[in-house]
């Protein structure tokens, strides 16, 4: 028998966009913010999104989570082709199959850590698996802080609250976008343990977006965007690696854009003013 044929269902990628192309705006407005990306997101791995600001990370992961729509190519979660879907079966693959992590924390300041927790399903009015949901909380450390109100916690806590708000739901998929962009570095450091934890504990889908290379290092595999485009990808990787590589794609960058290529002397200056 063929692999093909005996591989379960499961061996569906998480997500995946072909030939990816994002448009804003039109005529001198108009930004291509992604340029023929395909990229696939394995079940069951962490992958950071890395690249400078404007590189198009945050359109990538929306045009990936359904949030927003390409302008070319296809964008699927598991096998479903999300262009083929109409906006009320949009609404329903959001609620019912992936989670999201914002940098801002978008809690209920009203409501406690648990109500805040469950409110998605809540207003969905569906009945909330409480073994599961015990379990992200157990796994989360929140087990002695669920009667608290956002403004009761640190930014570390709270952000721990919107990651079991996503994961409360058995989402396959979480798509961070900054998640450690408004904590501390302690307490970013802290979540970035959490999203490790969804994976390896509960089993997740992570995706997240991040310029930051010590947050990046948590993940199983960081890819690199430029300019709207894929500039590669790193396994395992360690802060340390993505700074090289990170060096080298800007070294990269600054010969393409000098005119007429830049000489030697060129790329050695810029590789010292780097180091500044
Ligand atoms: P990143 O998350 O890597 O900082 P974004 O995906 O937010 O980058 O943006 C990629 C490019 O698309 C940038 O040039 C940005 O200015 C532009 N862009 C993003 N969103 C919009 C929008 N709604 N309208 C017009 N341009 C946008
Ligand atoms: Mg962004």
């Amino acid at each position: 028998m063929s692999d093909a044929a005996t591989q379960p269902a499961e061996s569906v990628a998480a997500a995946r966009v072909v030939g990816a192309v994002k448009i804003y705006g039109s005529g001198e407005t108009e930004v291509r913010a992604l340029d023929n990306v395909d990229i696939t997101f394995e079940r069951g791995c962490f992958t950071a999104i890395m690249g400078p600001s404007g590189s198009g990370k945050s359109t990538l992961m929306h045009c990936m989570a359904a949030l927003d729509d390409l302008t070319e190519g296809q964008a699927f979660i598991g096998d479903t082709d999300l262009s083929t879907l109409s906006d009320r079966e949009l609404t329903r693959l959001r609620r019912d199959r992936l989670g999201f992590v914002f940098q801002a924390f978008n809690l209920v300041p009203t409501l406690t850590a648990i109500e805040n927790i469950t409110l998605p399903m809540d207003l969905a009015r569906r009945e909330p698996d409480r073994e599961w949901v015990d379990s992200v909380i157990a796994t989360m450390g929140l087990g002695d802080r669920l009667a608290h109100r956002p403004n009761e916690l640190s930014g570390g806590q709270q952000q721990r609250v919107a990651l079991s708000r996503a994961l409360a739901s058995k989402a396959e998929i979480i798509f961070a976008d900054e998640p450690s962009g408004n904590l501390d570095s302690r307490s970013g450091t802290d979540v970035m343990r959490f999203m490790r934890q969804a994976v390896d504990d509960l089993g997740r889908t992570v995706v997240m977006v991040t310029h930051d290379v010590k947050a990046a290092s948590y993940a199983d595999r960081a890819v690199f965007l430029g300019d709207g485009s894929l500039r590669g990808e790193m396994l395992n990787p360690t802060a340390v690696e993505m700074l090289d590589y990170i060096k080298i794609l800007q070294v990269g960058h600054f010969v393409r854009s000098t005119p007429g290529g830049a000489t030697m002397d060129e790329v050695l200056e810029f590789m010292e003013d780097m180091d500044d």
